[in-house]
């Protein structure tokens, strides 16, 4: 599964200036607000 996941948008402040931080896969950095975040898949959602 792939974690290359590009995020929109800041959680944080909703920014759109995002851009990866280091060499590190799903971690993001906030131009806006400066925030650095890491984005981490879960699982998938299983129908029943
Ligand atoms: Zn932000």
């Amino acid at each position: 599964m792939s974690e290359r996941v590009s995020p929109l948008y800041c959680p944080y402040c909703a920014g759109e200036d995002l851009r990866p931080h280091g060499d590190q896969h799903g971690t993001w950095e906030c131009r806006s607000c400066t925030r650095v975040f890491k984005l981490t898949f879960v699982g998938l959602v299983v129908s029943q």
